[in-house]
Order: C-alpha cells, then sequence, then structure tokens
C-alpha cells in the first residue's frame, strides 16, 4: 500500500489529497499544516474582514471530513525533508516516510518597503489568523490604508468602505498584478474606486511616515491618514524547509510539465511551485486559486497514472467592484506589430475589452465588464491562452457582450474528448 505525504493544506495540497483518495481507494494520505484550521477558502478573508461572512461560512469541510475521507491531517511544521531515505521531519522531531511526497507548502508575504511604515500598527493578509487580527484591529481603527495590488486588496478596500471606514489604497511603482493593466484600464479601474469612495493611489512610493500624528506621505506629496497599514502587495514562495536538502529551487521550487522535482517522487504545485509561464517562455512562481486548485488534480493523476502534460499557465487577475467584473491574464501590454489586437473602450458606461492575438492563438486579455463573470471566466480565459487553443471561430466575436470563456472552454474540452 503507497503511502502519500503531502506538505501543506491549502487548495493545492488538499485538491490533491481528495483526487488521490479517489483514484486509490486504500493509500494511506497524510497532509500537513502549520496552521490549525482544516482547509478554508483564502478568497473569503475580505469578507471576513467586513463582518459579511462568518468563520464558519469559509471553513470549506470540518475535520470529520478528513477522517470520512481517511485522509490524515496532521498540524505540525515540516522542517526537512531527507530525499535519501523517503523521509520528512516535524519540528517536534517525529519523522515520516513516504512512497511519493508532494509539496504544496504555499507562499508568504514579502515586502521590499520603506521600513518606516512599521512605525505604525502593520498588518499581513495571508491567513485566517492574520484576517482575525485585522478584524479585531478595525474596532478602534478608522482609517485604513491597504498598501496591495492583488485581487485581495481590491477586494478588501471596497470590502472596508462599505463598513464606513476611511480607505486609502496605495499601489506602489512596479507592481507585477496591477501591471497587467494597460493605460485605459488603469484609468477605468481608477474611476470605480473613486465612485465608491476609496482613496486611491495607484504607481506612487512612500516617501515618510509621521507615527505621531498617524499618516504616512506619499512620493506625489500627498499625506494620507493611517491609524492602521495592510501591506498586501507580493508573496513568495515557502521554500525555507528546503533549503538543506536536495531539492533545487530558485524563487520557488523548480518543477517540470508533469510537476516533477529534480529529486525523484517529489513533486510541487501551487503557490510554492515555478511552473511554466507560457508569455514568459520560463518556469516562474503564479499564485491563483484556481491554478493551485487544477495542478492539485493534475498532480494526483501524474502520480497514480500514466502521466498528462501541463502546458504551463500565465499571470491573471480577477476581481469585482460592484457590479462590474474585472479580469486581466496574460500578454496585456507592450505588444509589437506581429499581435492583433481587438479592444472596446466606452468610459462613459466604463466598460473596456481587449484581447490580443498571436495569429489564430489568444495570447491576452483584459475584460472590464458587467456581464461575464470573474468566477466564470477567469480559469478558462487562462486554459484558452495558456494551452494555446485555435480561436479562430470566435475570434470575429471577441467583443460580442455575451461571449462566455466558460462556454469556449467548454466546447473545445467536448471537441478534444469526441
Ligand atoms: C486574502 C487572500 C485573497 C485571495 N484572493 C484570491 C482570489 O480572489 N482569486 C485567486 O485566484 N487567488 C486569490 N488568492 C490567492 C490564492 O488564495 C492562493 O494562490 C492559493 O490559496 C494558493 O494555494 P496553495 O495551496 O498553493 O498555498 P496556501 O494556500 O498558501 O497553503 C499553504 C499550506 O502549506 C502549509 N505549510 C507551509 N509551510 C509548511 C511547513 N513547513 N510545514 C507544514 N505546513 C506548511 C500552510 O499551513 C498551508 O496549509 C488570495 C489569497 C489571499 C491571502
Amino acid at each position: 500500500m503507497a503511502t502519500y505525504l503531502i506538505i501543506g493544506n491549502g487548495i493545492a495540497g488538499f485538491s490533491a489529497a481528495l483526487r488521490l483518495r479517489k483514484l486509490r481507494k486504500n493509500a494511506e494520505i497524510y497532509i500537513f499544516t502549520k496552521e490549525k484550521y482544516p482547509i478554508y477558502d483564502k478568497r473569503d478573508l475580505p469578507f471576513f474582514i467586513s463582518g459579511k461572512v462568518d468563520e464558519d461560512y469559509i471553513l470549506l469541510t470540518d475535520l470529520d471530513f478528513y477522517e470520512e475521507n481517511n485522509i490524515n491531517i496532521i498540524f505540525g511544521t515540516v522542517t526537512f525533508i531527507d530525499t535519501d531515505n523517503y523521509e520528512i521531519r516535524l519540528s517536534d522531531g517525529e519523522y515520516y516516510g513516504y512512497d511519493k511526497l508532494i509539496i504544496a507548502s504555499g507562499s508568504k508575504p514579502i515586502s521590499k518597503i520603506n521600513q518606516k511604515i512599521f512605525q505604525l500598527p502593520t498588518y499581513y493578509l495571508k491567513t485566517m489568523d492574520d484576517a482575525k487580527s485585522i478584524k479585531s484591529a478595525l474596532k478602534t481603527a478608522n482609517n485604513v490604508v491597504i498598501i496591495g495590488g492583488n485581487q485581495s486588496s481590491f477586494t478588501l478596500a471596497a470590502e472596508l468602505v462599505d463598513i464606513n471606514k476611511n480607505v486609502s489604497l496605495i499601489i506602489r511603482k512596479g507592481n507585477m498584478t496591477w501591471n497587467l493593466f494597460d493605460d485605459f484600464s488603469k484609468i477605468v479601474i481608477s474611476k470605480l474606486f473613486s465612485y465608491l469612495g476609496v482613496n486611491f493611489y495607484p504607481d506612487v512610493e512612500i516617501s515618510n511616515v509621521d507615527r505621531k500624528k498617524k499618516s504616512i506621505k506619499l512620493s506625489s506629496g500627498k499625506q494620507i491618514p493611517a491609524d492602521i497599514v495592510i501591506i498586501d502587495e507580493n508573496f513568495t514562495p515557502n521554500i525555507d524547509f528546503l533549503r538543506k536538502s536536495k531539492i533545487k529551487v530558485g524563487e520557488g521550487i523548480i518543477v517540470d510539465h508533469y510537476f516533477m522535482t529534480n529529486v525523484e517522487d517529489v513533486y510541487a504545485i501551487g503557490d510554492v511551485a515555478e511552473v511554466y509561464d507560457v508569455i514568459y517562455g520560463k518556469n516562474m512562481p503564479h499564485q491563483g486559486w484556481e491554478i493551485a486548485k487544477e495542478q492539485g488534480e493534475l498532480v494526483a493523476y501524474n502520480i497514480v497514472e500514466p502521466a498528462c502534460e501541463y502546458m504551463g499557465t500565465v499571470t491573471a487577475i480577477g476581481f469585482t467592484i460592484g457590479k462590474y467584473n474585472i479580469l486581466a491574464a496574460g500578454l496585456t501590454t507592450g505588444t509589437d506589430d506581429k499581435y492583433e489586437i481587438f479592444t472596446y473602450k466606452n468610459l462613459g458606461k466604463m466598460i473596456y475589452k481587449k484581447f490580443i492575438f498571436d495569429g489564430e492563438y489568444l495570447v491576452g486579455g483584459i475584460m472590464i465588464t458587467k456581464e461575464q463573470s470573474v468566477d466564470e471566466n477567469k480559469l478558462s480565459l487562462i486554459r484558452v491562452i495558456s494551452r494555446k487553443m485555435i480561436m479562430e471561430p470566435w475570434k470575429d466575436d471577441i467583443l460580442r457582450d455575451d461571449l462566455s470563456f466558460y462556454e469556449i472552454y467548454t466546447y473545445f474540452e467536448k471537441n478534444i474528448e469526441d
């Protein structure tokens, strides 16, 4: 009977465990986490902070679910992997042996920010415990500064305005996800936030902090009030515990198209892995709930059955502001003549669509629409781009209001299966 160990109880590790259980009824499955919760949905943490949903809503399962599925959940921190002896070690000195090991240890916040910011009460937003600390701080704080650029920062800003906080959202220069948006989409998003009542400061730096006056000075000269600061801008793969192992790391764990590391029987998925990016043409870390979930399911197949190749992915962002769905993925700016670009702009209605083609392949897109839901379209758009699907049948209709990437991808999948 094979033993599968999974380091990480986030969506990547959890999906791998569930899929492995479906594929191998009798396998021993262990999942390790350094947090104290069953899996929860990180995407909902901003709604938990604003009080729209409670903890039970965010928890995707309870501990009984693990037991019912014969998945052993171990609350402990992995400190070392001995790949020669097929063992992992925990901080309490316990050892666990494996036949196959999946590393899904996710990412952690990192910020190369003006250190003076830490003179103010400062919080990161990554885990349930972070969210609880922020929620508690908000009982007395009115002026909230979010330093962000991720989908979570945008959602949190909208949520905190909704509970009557004075919210300033700062995006520092060079933020990679914010820079998925081109100049026009940045204007539309800025307008949407200002209508909402968020003080929005994109592409700035923090030049000074006044602890006594509780304020932050921006590179533009603007002074903004800050009772608390929430940093939600950059994340880096959680690989510290691998430093002394034989597993090859760059910024994250380097894997091939089957999620295999350089060491036999060791795989990596989710935020911690450096998977192939079809736009940049190299391995790099990617963050995203849906991407991590998909990788968890695929790695399980690769472990127990003939391998299915993962073509790679692209950087993407998706969130909603009021009735507007905002989505960007792949190559969206800085294109040359080789590419064909289709755009529809309406600043009055605040609608924008831009799709970039390389011949018959879609390589990137930006959508600010009321119709196309982020939940339905984000992963499908990523898949259409990264799996190089031939878009000829849809190219002429690409700007149509009712065009759905979910439907396009479903059509492709059905035809591939047929
Ligand atoms: C507030 C917030 C909102 C987000 N919103 C969105 C969104 O709207 N859309 C979207 O696509 N993405 C969103 N994301 C990103 C998305 O949640 C992540 O990309 C995804 O959760 C990554 O899953 P993962 O399983 O790879 O890693 P993680 O969820 O980070 O899980 C890592 C796991 O590894 C465990 N672990 C780490 N190190 C060790 C160790 N040494 N020993 C034992 N266990 C260890 C941790 O305890 C945890 O269980 C959001 C993220 C946050 C924080």
